[in-house]
Order: C-alpha cells, then sequence, then structure tokens
C-alpha cells in the first residue's frame, strides 16, 4: 500500500531513496536495504535501484564518486546528517545528496540537481581563477576541469592527456633582458596556447613558467600525440624555447594527482635531455626519478656523516718523466647502494644544491692533504680541484678559498681549480671576472674535458686560463689508423702552447698513446698508464719513496 506521504513523494521531482540498516544478532549494522525509491529515483537510476535490494547488489551502478557506505554508516552511527557533492558524467549534471535519519532509523537520500548553481559558481571561480598577464585560467581552474575531464573520459571510455609545458630558462630571461622581456615570454606562449582553444583542448597557466593543456575526450590515445606535437610545432616555429611533458589518462594512470605528477616527470626528463623538446611518460622516469631522490636524500645524510672519501691521481711531466701533483677525485660508498660514481652523483648534486657543502668539503680536504705532503714529504706538487659552475657563481667562492689557502699556510701557485665550459652558460661576463680574481690570487685554473660538448676554441681566447685538459674521449682515438683524432690532437697542442698554456692529455692508458702525445709535445699525462686515482694511504706510501705503490693499468 502506498501512503500519502510516498504519494507526495512520487510527485516531486527530487530523487529519494530511503535505506534500511540490516543488523546482526548484536543489534551491529552490517548492510543496508533499499527501502524505498521514488519515481524521479527510479528514472535518474534507470529503475536499477529496485526495493529489498541489498546494498552490495547495486554497488556497481551507483555513481562511482560517491562513497555512499561510508555516508550511510556515518549517518546511522553518528546520527549527523551527511552530504556530498558529485558530478556524475551519465546525467552531464551535479547533484548535492543528502543523508539523514528518519524517526524509524532508516535513511533517507536526496539527490537535490545543483547543475545551474555549480554552472554559476564555476563561472564566478572561473572569473577569479584567471591569471591576470595571460588570461588563462589558472592552476585551480586546471585542477577543477581535470576533475571534470577525467569523469567525463571514465564514463564515456575515452582519452585525456595532461600536457604540461614549462618555458626554458624563464629566469636567465628575466635577469639578462630585465622581467618586462620574462613577461612578453609569457604572454607569447599563453597567445600560441590560446589558437589551439576548443571543446576539447584547454590551456592554464600552471606556474611562473609553466602551462598546463588538457586534451579531453580522444577516442584514440595517438590523438592526444599529435595534438601535443603539432602545438609544440607552433613554438619551434616562433622559435620558443620550451620544454614539455605528456600523461594519459587511463594508459599512465586513473588518478589525477599521478596524471599531473608523472607528466611533470616527463617535463623533468625533457629538460635534463637537453630541454627544448617534449617527452611521453614512461614508467622508467618514474624509476628513475625515485632512484634519483633516494640518491639525493642518501647524499644529504653522506654530508652531516662525513660520508666521502678523497682519492687522489697522480701527473706526470712527459718530458722528465717526473711527478707534476695530483687531480683530487671524490668517491662515495653507501651502505645499501653501493659504489656511487661521481658521474652518477655530482649532477645530482648539482640540481639539489648539495654540490655546495660537497664542494666545499672536497676543498677543504684536498688542501689540507696538500698541507699535510708538503710538511711529511717537502712535496712540492700541484693539487688540481674540480670545481662545479654552480660553486663558482657562489658569491663567497674566492673568499673561501682564500681564506682555506691562508689558514692552510699554502702557496696559491700549488693550487688549481678545474672548471668545465659550463662555467660560461650562466653568466660569461661574471665567471670570466672571477676566474680573473683567482688567477690574481695566484691559484692555477685548469680547462676540464676540452673536446667534448659545446668546447670551442674562442672559449680559450675568452677565459683566464693556465692549463687546458684535453678529454679521455679524444685521447682514447688518437691511435685510430686514419690519424685523423691524431691530427686534430696535434693542432689542439701546438695552438694551446702559443697561447702560452699547458696541456695535460687525460685518460692515458697504453704507451702506444703515450709515445704520441710525446712527439706533440704534450706537457703532462694523466692515466691509467701511469697512475690510477688512489686512496690518501696509497699517495702517502708513494711519496714516502715506494714506487710500487702505484696503481697502474
Ligand atoms: P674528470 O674531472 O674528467 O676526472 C677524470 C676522470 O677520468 C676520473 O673519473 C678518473 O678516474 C677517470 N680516469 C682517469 N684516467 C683514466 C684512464 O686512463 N682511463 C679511464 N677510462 N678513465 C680515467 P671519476 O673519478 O669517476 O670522476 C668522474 C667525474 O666526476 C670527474 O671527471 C669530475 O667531472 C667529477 N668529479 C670527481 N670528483 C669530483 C669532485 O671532487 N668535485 C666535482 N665537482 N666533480 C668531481
Ligand atoms: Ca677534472
Ligand atoms: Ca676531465
Amino acid at each position: 500500500m502506498m501512503t500519502d506521504a510516498q504519494k507526495t513523494l512520487d510527485n516531486i521531482t527530487t530523487p529519494v531513496l530511503v535505506a534500511e540498516p540490516v543488523k546482526n544478532e548484536k543489534e551491529e549494522i552490517t548492510s543496508f536495504v533499499i527501502a524505498y525509491t521514488n519515481r524521479a529515483m527510479d528514472e535518474l537510476s534507470e529503475n536499477s535501484y529496485t526495493k529489498g535490494k541489498s546494498w552490495s547488489d547495486i554497488e556497481d551502478k551507483v555513481p562511482v564518486q560517491l562513497p555512499w557506505y561510508k555516508l550511510l554508516i556515518q549517518t546511522a552511527r553518528n546520527q549527523i546528517p551527511q552530504n556530498y557533492t558529485f558530478f556524475s558524467a551519465r546525467n552531464n549534471a551535479w547533484y548535492k545528496v543528502d543523508f539523514s535519519l528518519l524517526p524509524d532509523q532508516n535513511i533517507s537520500i536526496l539527490f537535490t540537481n545543483i547543475t545551474a548553481e555549480m554552472t554559476y559558481a564555476r563561472k564566478l571561480k572561473e572569473a577569479i581563477s584567471k591569471d591576470p598577464l595571460t588570461g588563462l585560467p589558472n592552476r585551480t581552474g586546471f585542477s577543477d576541469d581535470l576533475d571534470i575531464c577525467i569523469e567525463n573520459c571514465r564514463f564515456q571510455q575515452k582519452y585525456a592527456g595532461v600536457f604540461i609545458l614549462d618555458i626554458d630558462n624563464l629566469k636567465n630571461i628575466n635577469e639578462s633582458s630585465g622581467s618586462k622581456a620574462g613577461d612578453q615570454a609569457i604572454i607569447s606562449v599563453a597567445e600560441i596556447l590560446k589558437r589551439f582553444e576548443r571543446d576539447t583542448i584547454h590551456s592554464y597557466r600552471y606556474g611562473d613558467d609553466e602551462f598546463a593543456v588538457l586534451i579531453s575526450n580522444q577516442n584514440y590515445l595517438d590523438a592526444i600525440l599529435t595534438i601535443s606535437d603539432t602545438i609544440f610545432d607552433c613554438f619551434q616555429m616562433e622559435k620558443i624555447q620550451i620544454s614539455g611533458g605528456i600523461s594519459i589518462f587511463p594508459f599512465n594512470t586513473e588518478q589525477k594527482e599521478e596524471l599531473i605528477r608523472f607528466s611533470n616527470m616527463a617535463v623533468h626528463y625533457s629538460k635534463q635531455n637537453g630541454k627544448n623538446c617534449i617527452s611521453i611518460f614512461e614508467p622508467e622516469m618514474q624509476r628513475r626519478f625515485i632512484q634519483k631522490l633516494t640518491i639525493q636524500s642518501k647524499m644529504a645524510a653522506a654530508i652531516t656523516e662525513c660520508n666521502f672519501v678523497q682519492y687522489y691521481q697522480p701527473q706526470f711531466d712527459v718530458s722528465s718523466g717526473k711527478l707534476r701533483g695530483f687531480e683530487a677525485l671524490i668517491r662515495w660508498t653507501d651502505d645499501e647502494l653501493g659504489e656511487i660514481p661521481p658521474s652518477v652523483f655530482i649532477p645530482l648534486a648539482e640540481e639539489s644544491n648539495l654540490i655546495i657543502p660537497i664542494g666545499r668539503w672536497v676543498l677543504q680536504t684536498a688542501l689540507s692533504t696538500l698541507k699535510n705532503w708538503q710538511k711529511k714529504y717537502n712535496f712540492n706538487g700541484i693539487i688540481s680541484v674540480n670545481v662545479s659552475p654552480i660553486q663558482l657563481a657562489q658569491e663567497e667562492f674566492i673568499y673561501e678559498l682564500q681564506s682555506l689557502i691562508r689558514s692552510n699556510g699554502i702557496n696559491p701557485n700549488l693550487v688549481e681549480i678545474e672548471i668545465t665550459e659550463g662555467v660560461m652558460l650562466h653568466n660569461m661576463e661574471e665567471a670570466i671576472e672571477k676566474l680573473k680574481a683567482i688567477q690574481d690570487m695566484g691559484v692555477r685554473v685548469s680547462l676540464d674535458d676540452f673536446g667534448t660538448g659545446y668546447s670551442s676554441l674562442s672559449y680559450l681566447q675568452a677565459l683566464p686560463l693556465n692549463t687546458l685538459k684535453i678529454d679521455k674521449s679524444f685521447i682514447q682515438d688518437i691511435c685510430s689508423s686514419d690519424g685523423i683524432q691524431a691530427n686534430i690532437t696535434s693542432s689542439i697542442i701546438t695552438m694551446v702552447a702559443r697561447m702560452g698554456l699547458e696541456t695535460i692529455a687525460e685518460g692515458v692508458e697504453d704507451i702506444n698513446q703515450f709515445e704520441l702525445l710525446s712527439k706533440f709535445h704534450c706537457n703532462v699525462i694523466q692515466g691509467f698508464l701511469q697512475g690510477k686515482p688512489m686512496p690518501f694511504d696509497m699517495c702517502d706510501s708513494f711519496l714516502a719513496g715506494d714506487t710500487k705503490a702505484l696503481l697502474k693499468n
């Protein structure tokens, strides 16, 4: 029999459902069954919520986002009304759902369609969440839209892409050309993105120099890649340097936060791979990212626990065969990860600025070692220390170097810093000034890894240098039969000598290489042929006169 109240409920447009708790012998609620649904509810649920059905039977039909059971239990146990707002992709509508306890301990659930209110609120929010510089919606707008995009794509079984873009070197633009130029770069990026604006493509200003593009409702995964490629091509045509990363729903993940995280990892990957490119997220990136974070946190601990060790590789004068000095090279063994080569952890230290305390330790250790050998063995050779561009860029660097030389009572002529062309990347004039000041102190400056990267002869003229180190990748092939590498090396050595610089060949592993370099009048040799990097104790024995103490090939 239908009661009057039920008849009334059947005639209202708000969907209503009544749930009845099911209890065990101990009077504990174990589940709920549907006790009643009004006509509007039957329409909304397409008759899937029928009287007597238990909750577990209909669970897969109810809107996924609504935590039904949790809300029912909370209402029944705490006797406090609950409510929840969600977007139904099936009905393309927003609902506010109210859970209240009835006098008979049943629970009424009312669905109020609040699409009109939400649309209004969203418009209002959109107005507030607009970035004033570009007119694009900001990060909040992106977050709201991504929620809806995910729900729509889940319901319609379509693909969505989160494409994050980060302008390359905006900081440099701001520093070198002023913040107006920086703003202009941001506006230009926004203007390009606006050209692509349509139902399924929306752009946002995601951060200072970051943008997000949401590509939604695509039938094919490839469509997302084509769209992002096309967008990126526009930047290339306009000569705007930008790095991007894409993650795809549901291919990479169905979770909103993960989609954002994965896209950011892909951006990071693009930045690491030379910038000005886009990358699609791959699980391998996450693995590497986690590995990187692990190394970085272990490295931070290694600094406080003083877990680094310094090795020293001898350098020999070619014509006299005498020891010229040692290059200090850092070593790190972690209890769990084992030996981590400096080629792996130094770049990570540079990225996280941990290179500053590490570099300080390197310099302190190298100079106190030098002092130690001077005292014990009258050692009058040179100690060479690798200095990262980030370290050199620090204002304090020169003062720290000076005060260490003073406090150890060392002749600055016996200290050499090894720099790479990386020092020129940030601010060339400033780097040159600094190096000049270092040379004025009497400290030697050596250019490391010559022959790799973007080495150019023009740097040799611009930089104040004492020494040039020819990279081992160059030396490796000098004996090859075509003679090309030998010719180049020979010309470099001749030219460098004319400029009044000393040359050191690195990575000399066999006697043929040695002989050829000797013929070319290379000044100094450093390599496994004559001596590998060795711990302090072995160098100590060698300096004490034990020539067999050298670690060789
Ligand atoms: P680098 O400055 O070019 O150092 C020379 C590297 O070549 C060293 O590798 C050395 O062990 C290796 N090597 C020397 N002779 C030979 C040879 O004959 N054959 C071969 N195959 N290799 C040879 P290591 O010690 O693994 O260092 C790698 C890089 O890590 C260094 O390259 C340097 O860029 C960086 N690094 C090492 N220690 C420090 C440090 O204390 N501070 C900074 N900033 N960077 C460091
Ligand atoms: Ca070096
Ligand atoms: Ca080198």
